[in-house]
């Protein structure tokens, strides 16, 4: 009977920097995800902010992580080729009670250890950003802010992991937890696994998951935030990230740029069930409408596409992290809403040291994947792109013309470890239908590639999550694609 030493629950940036954390060492690790693809929960769907982390109360994990993960994912995006931009952020205000929460916020700051932070005032504030609105008075600066690509860093880590030795088993959703022999069972809808500690990294569905174990002390209550994401043509309007002043909603509509080089609108939060990604036109008009006050020439007609995702609130400010207490062995990454994504490395370090604790081997692991390159065609200069080409001709054919994303990018994705099986899941790795036309033109022949390298038939790709299929068959001739 094979035992594994850790099961994680969950396929976000959470649970797949653990994945990473722990193939540093001779662990066996299995993560189970219950879509087809790593980063298809929240981790896919936020702000894609690497916050400084003068926001989190003093003395919280949530701080402590914040501006610990804050440094290690600059260094993880340097060593795995993940998009990545330290812009610096800023927090505008436009009166004098904006202006003490400003200072506050700045003394929060300075005691969760961020770096470099500073108050702005007018002058000096507009030539920084020329498009803010001229009522704004002062802002909070904070030079370690960055933007991040964040569903490429679970893929990163999850690719690396797995390169090293650890396992991971898509569409494998957990139903039920039990403890036989001094250990674990997990129950899947794809079968049975079982280890010797489990960590529950399951986002919006913490709660659940952590009751199976027998720990039903939290509740999620899932808060959802809505986003526009506007075409590249407005990429000049900002260089950092700028949000309002917090209120008890959260951190507020920020406008910012993405390392795709779009411009990113939103969120707002409002309480949703678990799976409510949908757009609506309340939330979008909320989301406008703020955006419009910090930065006044904002162009939402050059929007290209809404989304929304769903932040994880325990209804505490702070995370949930650690072992539980009735169930030993079991492990909680609950909780984690915003700033989880740039807290993620860090909680994974935290985690991976717990566990060692307990008694796992911290021998080092010899085939750990420390780091991973990537080619971007579009990216490159000249002479670069005539080498790629001459390396690997399938880099002279562009695939996505809205991206500049070529064959040879996306047969790479495709020999990576976990290949992806999905429109979105190549989306995610290569960028493909990310620009104007929203996969109008590429659509087909990604899905024609990814049949041809599965061997699939292309009935069965589909756009994102199982069953959300493209394509039924032919409408003459023969059946089957
Ligand atoms: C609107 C919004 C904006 C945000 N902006 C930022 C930001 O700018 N910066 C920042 O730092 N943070 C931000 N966050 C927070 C950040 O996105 C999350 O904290 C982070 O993505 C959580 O990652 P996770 O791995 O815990 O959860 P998830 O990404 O949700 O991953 C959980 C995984 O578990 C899987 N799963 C669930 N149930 C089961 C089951 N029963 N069996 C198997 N698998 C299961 C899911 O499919 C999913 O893949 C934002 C969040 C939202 C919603």
């Amino acid at each position: 009977m094979l035992i594994e030493d850790v099961i994680i629950i969950g396929g976000g940036v959470c649970g797949c920097s653990l994945l990473y954390e722990l193939s540093r060492y001779r662990i066996k690790t299995l993560l189970l995800e219950k879509e087809n693809d790593v980063a298809d929960g929240t981790s896919k769907a936020n702000s894609a902010i690497v916050h400084a982390g003068y926001d989190p109360p003093p003395g919280t994990m949530m701080a402590r992580y914040n501006v610990e993960g804050n440094t290690l994912m600059e260094q993880l995006c340097t060593d795995l080729d993940i998009l990545y931009k330290k812009t610096g952020s800023l927090v505008v205000g436009f009166d004098e009670t904006d202006r003490k929460n400003i200072e506050k916020l700045y003394v929060k700051g300075n005691k969760n250890a961020v770096p470099g932070l500073r108050i702005v005032e007018r002058e000096e504030l507009f030539r920084m950003e020329p498009a803010l609105n001229r009522d704004i008075v002062c802002a909070l600066y904070a030079p370690t802010a960055a933007i991040v690509a964040p569903w490429e860093f679970a893929i990163a880590t999850a690719e690396c992991a797995v390169k090293g030795g650890a396992k991971l088993e898509f569409n494998a959703e957990v139903t039920g937890i039990k403890k036989e022999n001094g250990h674990f069972v997990v129950v899947t809808t794809k079968g049975e696994y079982r280890a010797r500690f489990v960590v529950n990294a399951a986002g919006v569905n913490s709660d659940i998951v952590s009751g199976m174990a027998g720990e039903k002390f939290f509740t999620i209550q899932p808060k959802r935030g809505e986003y526009y994401i506007l075409d590249t043509t407005e990429a000049n309007l900002i260089n950092m990230v700028v949000f309002p002043c917090p209120s008890k909603l959260g951190k507020g509509v920020l406008v910012a740029p993405t390392v795709h080089g779009n411009i990113i609108v939103g969120p707002d939060s409002t309480d949703c069930p678990r799976d409510a990604t949908e757009s609506t036109a309340a939330g979008l008009e909320y989301v406008a409408k703020n955006a419009l006050r910090s930065v006044p020439s904002v162009n939402l007609r050059a929007s290209i596409r809404n989304f929304s995702g769903v932040r994880a609130d325990a209804g505490i400010e702070d995370f949930i992290v650690g072992e539980s207490k009735r169930t030993p062995g079991f492990f909680n990454i609950a909780g984690i809403k915003s700033p989880g994504l740039s807290a993620s490395p860090a909680i994974a370090k935290d985690v991976a040291g717990m566990l060692l604790d307990k008694g796992l081997d911290s021998t080092p692991n010899p085939d750990f994947v420390a780091t991973r390159k990537v080619t971007r065609f579009k990216h490159l200069n000249d002479d670069e792109k005539k080498e790629a080409i001459k390396r690997n001709p399938l880099y002279g054919t562009i695939v996505c013309r809205c991206e500049t994303v070529t064959e040879g990018e996306i047969v790479d994705a495709l020999n990576r470890p976990l290949p992806p099986r999905s429109l979105d899941a190549v989306k995610r790795r290569c960028a493909t239908g990310m620009g104007r036309c929203q996969g109008g033109f590429c659509g087909p022949r990604v899905m024609a590639l990814i049949a041809k390298h599965a061997n699939m038939s292309q009935i069965d790709i589909p756009l994102d999550k199982e069953g959300m299929y493209i394509v039924t068959g032919r409408t003459k001739g023969k059946r089957g694609l």
